[in-house]
């Protein structure tokens, strides 16, 4: 057997590998490119689609999935196998996606500039949600010559690491794994020891904090910026970084470690992810499932208010703090939470808290070195609000953490990751006696 990278080769986004044996072509992942990289989403994908003969996907993240309406459209007509959660969290990602092409679209043609016609639409998205199988963990399955299982990857509801066996050689694909530390979602289960590892890297090059660290200086800038009636903004992924935060706000309110106030998650993306999660209230750690059987909701602060319409939305603006506002997008390049930020980051009072990764050169990364200024809608907004950074609520491994998981590895190849990281994670796997090297797109790696 072999497997060879179409995506997330020596970059973080666009996961996508093709595992060839005895004529059976199987894919794992087929995800969007995001960021720099997006104008590679409508490349050849280095293989013919309609020779595929299955799918299977790690998790609901559009870098691991956004790519398969357009394996559809180029002549896909396999299954796609995913965990439940996968599937009822798919459709959300992906018709955000398909809104935000159709947008940009609008956007060229409104300047007078002819738009291209978009890569995949409506049908496609039919035609993929008719073919989505549901697959449950540690399950063996047989697709063709493999014999597969998944198991819990603790990234995401529902997401996993893959196994796959085939004439006595054995491949895990890690997908992207869970940070350990936190509380939301399961640990990630720890992967057998086989002839190769496929593992990403992210966060190859460094460890995260302790996150008991993280909270209480979440709790800190919260209290200080509530005492002085201010506006706390929190630029959110729609897709549990938003559950996670309301978890961690409503467990401060249970301690009393924080005040009551009124948090809004302001984000219709968000919302509908939200309803998703009490189905799969068995994909969560204990302490979720133990919050949700006494009755409760483990993602509701006590004075928790969705916000749909934009002149809901626009209202916030007005209202006076203390007061939290959880909004999208998380990378802060579009969204409601800009309009928010116009309003707000003039007042010394306020704060932003970011909570993810923020882009090279993006509105994040200005506000995070201490911008005094930013251009915001064809203006200059005057940044008079603070602004921190909790690197702690990441949803990936730490370098320590990844270290720790690919211990019984004696073959690792590295995927999923800038360059730099890869390099420094495969340099502390060689100097503990593995094999480690960084996969290259369209080059097959025999297992
Ligand atoms: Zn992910």
């Amino acid at each position: 057997m072999q497997i060879t990278p179409f995506g997330a080769a020596q970059t973080v986004t666009g996961s996508c590998h093709l595992v060839e044996h005895r004529d059976f072509r199987l894919l794992l992942d087929c995800g969007a490119y995001q960021g720099a990289d997006e104008e590679r989403n409508e490349e050849p994908f280095g293989f013919d689609p309609q020779h595929i003969d299955a799918v299977l996907i790690s998790h609901a993240h559009n870098d691991h999935i956004g790519r398969l309406p357009l394996l559809l459209r180029r002549g896909y007509r396999g299954r796609v196998y995913v965990t439940e959660p996968t599937r009822l969290i798919l459709p959300v990602i992906l018709q955000d996606s398909l809104k935000l092409m159709q947008e940009e679209r609008e956007r060229q043609r409104r300047k007078g500039r002819e738009a291209p016609p978009l890569p995949w639409d409506e049908n496609d998205l039919a035609e993929l949600y008719g073919r989505l199988e549901e697959v449950t963990y540690y399950q063996t399955q047989s697709l063709g010559p493999f014999r597969y299982r998944l198991r819990d990857a603790g990234h995401l509801p529902g997401s996993a690491f893959i196994q796959l066996e085939a004439d006595d050689k054995t491949l895990i694909f890690s997908g992207d794994l869970g940070h350990r530390r936190k509380d939301v979602l399961t640990d990630p289960d720890y992967p057998a020891q086989v002839d190769l590892m496929v593992c990403e890297g992210t966060y190859g090059d460094r460890s995260h904090r302790p996150f008991a660290a993280t909270l209480e200086e979440f709790a800190d800038i919260l209290n200080g910026v509530l005492s002085q009636e201010g506006k706390v903004f929190i630029p959110s992924f729609a897709l549990e970084r938003t559950q996670e935060i309301l978890f961690y706000i409503r467990e401060l309110e249970q301690r009393e470690a924080i005040p009551v106030v009124p948090v809004f998650v302001d984000s219709p993306m968000a919302s509908k992810i939200s309803e998703i999660y009490p189905k799969v209230r068995d994909f969560f750690s204990t302490e979720v499932q133990h919050i949700y059987s006494h009755g409760l909701d483990p993602f509701r602060p006590k004075r928790l208010d969705y916000t749909q319409s934009v002149e809901e939305s626009k209202a916030l603006n007005l209202m006076k703090g203390p007061l939290i506002i959880i909004a999208g997008n998380g990378m802060l390049s579009g969204g409601r939470i800009l309009h928010h930020l116009r309003h707000g980051l003039p007042e010394a009072n306020n704060a932003v808290i970011i909570t993810g990764y923020q882009p090279r050169g993006g509105l994040g990364e200005l506000l995070i070195h201490g911008a005094e200024t930013v251009r915001m809608f064809g203006e200059t907004v005057r940044v008079r609000a603070k602004t921190h950074t909790l690197g702690g609520f990441s949803g990936h491994a730490g370098r320590d953490e990844l270290l720790d998981w690919l211990d019984s590895e004696k073959r690792v190849a590295l995927v999923h990751g800038e360059v730099d990281k890869l390099q420094s994670l495969g340099q502390a796997l060689r100097e503990r006696g593995k094999g480690a090297f960084l996969a290259e797109w369209g080059k097959p790696i025999e297992v």
